[in-house]
C-alpha cells in the first residue's frame, strides 16, 4: 500500500531545517502524496520561529500542485503535567498538533514519570498525535502508552527519521518495533511521519514501510493508507 500523506515536516521556519514550504510541497506532489502537512517546531525550540508565524496560515492556498495542504505544529512537551508550548489561541487556528519530547525542552524524569507525562498530554483534546515515542533518552512504558492511546483515540507516530542510523534518538528501531507490537495488541492507530528537515525527505517512507512489513503490521491501523482516517488527527 502507498502512503497518501505526510504530516510531520519542517520548513526553514524551524531554524534547523533547510527547505521552503513550496519545495516541500513540490516533493510531496512528485512522490504522489495527496495531503501534505507542515509542522514546524513550536516557540520554545531554540532557533525556531515565533508564534505569530502560526497565526497567518490563512494566506497559504489549501491546495498547491494538486496536493491538499494542512497546517500543523510540532509542540514541545514541557513538564510532567503535559503542558505544551502552544497557546489556546493557536489551538483553533491549527489543523493538528504533534506533541513530542525534545532534549532542549524536557529532561527525562525516569520511565514511570515520562510515561505519566505522555498520558497527560493525551488528555489535551487538541493533541491527537504523539511524536516519536521511540527514544531511549526518554524511557517509556510503551505498552501503557499504546493502550491509553487506543482508549483516548490518540495516534502514535512511526517516525521515519528515527530509523535513520544518523538520528540522535537512541535505539529508534528497537523501540519502534516494541511500539508496533503494542499497537497491534491494543488496536492503536499509527501515523507515519517523515520528520523531514529538508525537502528530499518529504514523503520518503521507505524505512517505515520496510519495518511495517517485517513486523506484519495490520494496514487498517495505519492512517496514511486511507485519507478518511485523517479525521482522527484533526482538531474539529
Ligand atoms: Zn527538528
Ligand atoms: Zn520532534
Amino acid at each position: 500500500m502507498k502512503p497518501l500523506c505526510d504530516l510531520h515536516t519542517h520548513t526553514v521556519a524551524s531554524g534547523h531545517a533547510y527547505s521552503t514550504l513550496l519545495e516541500n510541497v513540490h516533493m510531496a506532489a512528485m512522490r504522489g502524496l495527496k495531503v501534505y502537512g507542515h509542522s514546524d517546531h513550536a516557540r520554545l525550540m531554540p532557533g525556531t520561529t515565533d508564534e505569530i508565524y502560526f497565526t497567518n496560515f490563512k494566506v497559504i492556498p489549501r491546495e498547491i500542485e494538486g496536493v491538499r495542504i494542512l497546517h500543523g505544529i510540532e509542540a514541545n512537551i514541557l513538564d510532567e503535567l503535559g503542558t505544551i508550548d502552544v497557546s489556546q489561541k493557536l489551538y483553533h487556528k491549527l489543523d493538528y498538533i504533534i506533541a513530542s519530547l525534545h532534549s532542549p525542552t524536557f529532561k527525562s524524569l525516569g520511565k514511570e514519570m515520562n510515561t505519566q507525562t505522555l498520558l497527560r498530554v493525551m488528555d489535551n483534546p487538541y493533541v491527537k498525535i504523539i511524536g516519536h515515542p521511540d527514544d531511549d533518552r526518554y524511557p517509556l512504558d510503551i505498552e501503557a502508552i499504546a493502550k491509553a492511546a487506543s482508549e483516548k483515540k490518540v495516534v502514535l507516530e512511526l517516525n521515519n527519521g528515527s530509523l535513520n542510523p544518523l538520528s540522535t534518538r537512541v535505539n529508534g528501531k528497537a523501540n519502534i518495533i516494541k511500539m508496533l507490537e503494542a499497537c497491534k495488541k491494543y488496536d492503536t492507530m499509527i501515523l507515519m511521519g517523515t520528520d523531514a528537515h529538508i525537502c528530499f525527505e518529504v514523503g520518503d517512507f521507505e524505512a517505515s514501510l520496510q519495518l511495517l512489513k517485517e513486523v506484519n503490521f495490520p494496514k487498517e491501523l495505519v492512517i496514511n493508507f486511507e485519507l478518511s482516517r485523517l479525521n482522527m488527527v484533526y482538531n474539529q
